[in-house]
């Protein structure tokens, strides 16, 4: 018993430590998960970000060596341009975010921000400038208020409550009998998968950092939320550099460029309209969509 208790005790320690001390918490949990761990260089420097343009140049990765994931990824985002990843299911798209935000580094080429290579930063200064929607997000056992208050550390509550108004939470929040102070997470009050993406995308619209990164943010919420809120995502995105991973095209659409991804390489690449035009994958997945989207009416 007592050693299952010692382990345990740390970690709880670690972890109230941490929650004060990082902006993105969602880090916290991949973090004690990841291997091997992301350390900073003796002589990492803060990020100087300037516009937040981002490059990737020749990115090749690997989880395990035998099975090689991302082959040779290059592509670039200029400042302020809306860049959308699709593609099938393990085709690499959230391996592609996670790297961006350094849950690991690349085993070959490079990424760099403003023209500085990810691996010479440091991690705090990285993430800062960051927000990231994930696939899946991780909530604290804390209270609700808390959940979305570390997007910002120093928001004030007027700022929380307007992030929540435009994530489309904030009457639910408010229709919890202990309101903002309920306590979610796995010890509190279990959200649905769609209330969580909620959550997350407030914490993003609070912190508002330069560069955003939504991995499905939306797939967990019935279309018609999924439309209210992807309005608000776009203006949110708005003048920012912007990495959209997308399930549903419908979605992508207004992207400045659409990189199609398979088994880890870039297939195809361009615009909406583009893509349609060679009428190459992209295109027979736009069919497909379509097709499966006039069917599901009722
Ligand atoms: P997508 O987001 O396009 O569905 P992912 O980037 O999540 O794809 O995954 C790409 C591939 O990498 C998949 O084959 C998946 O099984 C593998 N993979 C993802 N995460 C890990 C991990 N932590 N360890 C080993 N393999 C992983
Ligand atoms: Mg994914």
């Amino acid at each position: 018993m007592l050693q299952l208790f010692i382990p345990l005790g740390f970690l709880g320690i670690v972890y109230r430590q941490i929650k004060y001390a990082l902006a993105d918490m969602d880090l916290v949990f991949k973090l004690l998960e990841r291997e091997p761990e992301i350390v900073d260089r003796p002589d990492a420097k803060p990020l100087r970000l300037s516009e937040g343009g981002i490059r990737f140049e020749q990115v090749d990765f690997h989880y395990q060596p035998e099975r090689k994931i991302l082959h040779g990824l290059e592509f670039a985002i200029e400042p302020g341009q809306k860049i959308a990843v699709v593609g099938h299911s393990g085709a690499g798209k959230s391996t592609l975010a996670r790297l961006l935000f350094r849950f690991y580094d690349v085993t070959g080429g490079r990424i760099l921000i403003d023209g500085q290579d990810l691996r010479d930063l440091t991690q705090a200064s990285l993430r800062a400038a960051i927000g990231i929607v994930p696939q899946d997000t991780v909530l604290f056992n804390d209270s609700i208020r808390f959940n979305l208050a570390y997007g910002r550390p120093g928001a004030t509550f007027q700022e929380i409550e307007r992030a929540a108004e435009m994530a489309h939470i904030r009457a639910f929040i408010e229709s919890l009998p202990d309101g903002w102070e309920t306590v979610v997470g796995e010890r509190g009050l279990k959200l649905s998968g769609g209330e969580k993406q909620r959550v997350a995308i407030a914490r993003a619209i609070l912190k508002r950092p330069r560069i955003l990164i939504f991995d499905e943010a939306t797939s967990s919420l019935d279309s018609h939320t999924e439309q209210a809120i992807q309005q608000t995502l776009s203006e949110v995105a708005e003048d920012h550099t912007t990495l959209v991973i997308a399930h549903r095209l419908s979605t992508v659409v207004d992207a400045d460029r659409i990189l199609v991804m398979e088994q880890g390489r870039i297939r195809e690449q361009g615009t909406h309209r583009a893509l349609l035009e060679a009428g190459g994958h992209y295109a027979s997945m736009w069919e497909l969509q379509k097709r499966e989207g006039v069917e599901a009416l009722p």
